[in-house]
C-alpha cells in the first residue's frame, strides 16, 4: 500500500508555525515511504472563512519547500483539495446517510437557544459540564427522542435540523497512535457530535474522515488538540465499517518559559515571529512578522521545525530536507510538548550561513551594496563585497546583518572608542601612527601578513610591544574597539585607504 498522507489546514488566518511543523512532519514520512503528500483545505466551516489564507498557505509550504504532490488540476496551476468543492457533489452527505440508515446518527432539531437553555438548567441543577449525550438526548428534541411521524413531519416542513452522532455510552475506544502508543476513551465522556450543520455543511469530524477514506490517507498526522476528539473518530469509522488510518498527535509547541502553548502574543512580547510569512490581517490591518522577512533561509526554518518535537538520536543537528527525509520518524517524535527557543531558531540561520559560499554571498551582497553605495561604487563590487562576506561570515546571524554589522568597511570611522583612546592615545602611540602611513607606503603587496610584519616591526623599533598599538589601529580603521580581522580588514580596505583614515585620526583624536 502506497502511504498517502495530508495536511489539511482551515483556512482562518496565516499558518502557525506549529502548523507548518505538522506539514513538515507529514511530507517528511510522505517523502521517505515514497509516497505522495495531499494538501486539503478545509474551509466548510464559512464563519471562520480568512480572505487570502488560503493564499497564504500555499506561499508559506512553497517557500519551505514542502509542496504537495497532489490536488485538483486548475488553469494549470496546482490546486489544492477544497472541502467546499466537495460538498456538493454530496461526498458528506452520503456517509452521513448511512450512518442515518443504520441507526447510528439522528436528526436533532434544537436551535442554539435550546441547548443554552438545556445548560443553564443543568447548571441551576448544579450539573457542570452538561453535553448533548446518551444522558441528556432524551431530553432534546431529536429523532430519537420525538415519534416518528413528528420527525417526518419536521423534516417534511424543511424544519432546520443538524446530524448527530449516536454515541453508546460504556464502551472502551481504544486506537494506536504513532507517538502515544495506545490509548483508551470511556465512550460516557464523548458528546453526540454533530457531523452535519444546520447549513449542511460537514463538521471536521464527519468531513475529515470522508475526505480521509476517499483519499486514501494511510496516516492522518495532526495536532495533539484533537486526541480529545479521536474517540468519536474511532466510533464513525466502527459504524462505517471502515478501518482507520494509523493517527499521529503531535505535540505543542510551547512557549519559551516552557509552560502553555506558544501563541502570536509570545513572539510579539519577545520580538520574535510565530508565522513562516508577514502576514496582513485583512480586517484590522494589522502587520505580523514572518521568518522569510527576518532574513531566515527556509532552509533553516525548516530545520528548527522539525527538531522541535523530534530528534534524530544522534548528535546532528542541521540537516537538509534529504537529510530530513531519511533521518524522520515518528517513534523519535516526543509525546512532551516542545519548547520554542527563539534564539536557537537564529543559531540554525546561523550555522546554514556560515557554510554558504562565499563568492554566492558576495554577489547578493554587492546587489545591496549597489543599491546603498550605487553602481559604480568600487565598494559594491562583487570582489569587494566578497571580500566583506569574509571578515563578516562569523560575526552575523543573517546575511541583512553584513551591511550594518561592517559599515565601517564602507564609511570612514567619524567617532573612536573612547574606552580605548584614553587608555592607550599617548606621545609615544601618537609618534607610531604619525611614522606608520611611511612603512605602509613602503610595503611591496599590501597583503594582511605583509601588513602586519611591517606594523610589527615599526612597534619593535620603537621599542613597544605590538600589542600595545594593536587595539588603537583598529580604533583608527574601524572606530571600534573589537570587529573583524584586522590585518584582514586593512588588505580589503587597501593602502590609500588606510593611510587616509590614519591621517584623519591623527587630526581629529
Ligand atoms: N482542519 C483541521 C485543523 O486545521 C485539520 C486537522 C487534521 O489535520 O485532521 O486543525
Amino acid at each position: 500500500m502506497t502511504t498517502r498522507t495530508r495536511f489539511a489546514p482551515s483556512p482562518t488566518g496565516p499558518l502557525h508555525m506549529g502548523g507548518v511543523r505538522t506539514a513538515l512532519y507529514a511530507y517528511l514520512f510522505a517523502k521517505q515511504q515514497q509516497g505522495k503528500f495531499i494538501l486539503r483545505i478545509e474551509d466548510t466551516d464559512q464563519n471562520r472563512y480568512v480572505p487570502g489564507a488560503e493564499e497564504y498557505i500555499i506561499e508559506a509550504l512553497t517557500w519551505c519547500g514542502i509542496i504537495p504532490d497532489e490536488g485538483v488540476g486548475f488553469g494549470g496551476k496546482h490546486e489544492p483539495y477544497r472541502q467546499s468543492e466537495r460538498k456538493h457533489k454530496g461526498f458528506y452527505m452520503n456517509y452521513a446517510q448511512q450512518l442515518l440508515n443504520n441507526g447510528n446518527a439522528y436528526y436533532a432539531f434544537d436551535r442554539p437557544e435550546d441547548i443554552d437553555i438545556a445548560r443553564k438548567n443543568a447548571e441551576t441543577d448544579g450539573v457542570q459540564g452538561w453535553q448533548y449525550d446518551a444522558s441528556t438526548r432524551m431530553g432534546m428534541r431529536n429523532s430519537l427522542s420525538l415519534p416518528e411521524q413528528e420527525v417526518r413531519h419536521l423534516l417534511d416542513q424543511g424544519t432546520q435540523y443538524v446530524i448527530r452522532l449516536k454515541v453508546n455510552p460504556g464502551q472502551t475506544l481504544t486506537f494506536t497512535d504513532m507517538i502515544r502508543g495506545e490509548v483508551s476513551f470511556d465512550s460516557s465522556l464523548v458528546d453526540d457530535k454533530v457531523l452535519i450543520k444546520a447549513d449542511g455543511m460537514p463538521t471536521y469530524h464527519l468531513a475529515h474522515i470522508v475526505d480521509d477514506i476517499m483519499m486514501e490517507i494511510t496516516h492522518a498526522i495532526r495536532g495533539e488538540e484533537w486526541l480529545p476528539s479521536a474517540p468519536a473518530h474511532i466510533l464513525i469509522y466502527q459504524y462505517l465499517g471502515i478501518p482507520m488510518p494509523l493517527y499521529a498527535h503531535l505535540p505543542l509547541l510551547l512557549k519559551p518559559e516552557g509552560n502553555g502553548k506558544l501563541s502570536k502574543r509570545d513572539g510579539d512580547r519577545l520580538g520574535f515571529p510565530v508565522f513562516p510569512l508577514q502576514w496582513k490581517d485583512p480586517v484590522t490591518g494589522e502587520i505580523s512578522s514572518g521568518y522569510r522577512e527576518k532574513g531566515y533561509y527556509p532552509e533553516s526554518f525548516v530545520n528548527m521545525l522539525a527538531m522541535l518535537g523530534w530528534n534524530p538520536g544522534t548528535e546532528q543537528e542541521v540537516f537538509t530536507m534529504e537529510e530530513l527525509i531519511n533521518a524522520f520518524s515518528f517513534e523519535r517524535v516526543h509525546k512532551a510538548g516542545a519548547r520554542f527557543d527563539p534564539d536557537k531558531a537564529k543559531w540554525y540561520n546561523e550555522q546554514r550561513l556560515r557554510h554558504s559560499n562565499d563568492e554566492e554571498l558576495g554577489l547578493k551582497f554587492s546587489m545591496e551594496l549597489k543599491s546603498i553605495l550605487g553602481e559604480e561604487d568600487p565598494r559594491s563590487s562583487h570582489d569587494f563585497a566578497t571580500g566583506a562576506v569574509k571578515l563578516l561570515k562569523e560575526r552575523v546571524q543573517f546575511e541583512n546583518e553584513f551591511y550594518e554589522t561592517g559599515k565601517y568597511l564602507f564609511e570612514a570611522p567619524s567617532t573612536y572608542d573612547e574606552k580605548v583612546i584614553a587608555k592607550r592615545w599617548n606621545e609615544k602611540s601618537k609618534t607610531f601612527f604619525q611614522a606608520l602611513p611611511d612603512v605602509l607606503t613602503k610595503v611591496e603587496h599590501f597583503t594582511a601578513e605583509n601588513c602586519k610584519a611591517a606594523f610589527e616591526q615599526l612597534a619593535t623599533e620603537q621599542g613597544m610591544k605590538p600589542g600595545d598599538v594593536l587595539q588603537l589601529f583598529r580604533v583608527i580603521v574601524s572606530g571600534q574597539g573589537s570587529g573583524v580581522d584586522l590585518f584582514g580588514m586593512v588588505e580589503l580596505l587597501g593602502r590609500s585607504e588606510i593611510i587616509s583614515r590614519i591621517q584623519k585620526a591623527l587630526t581629529s583624536i
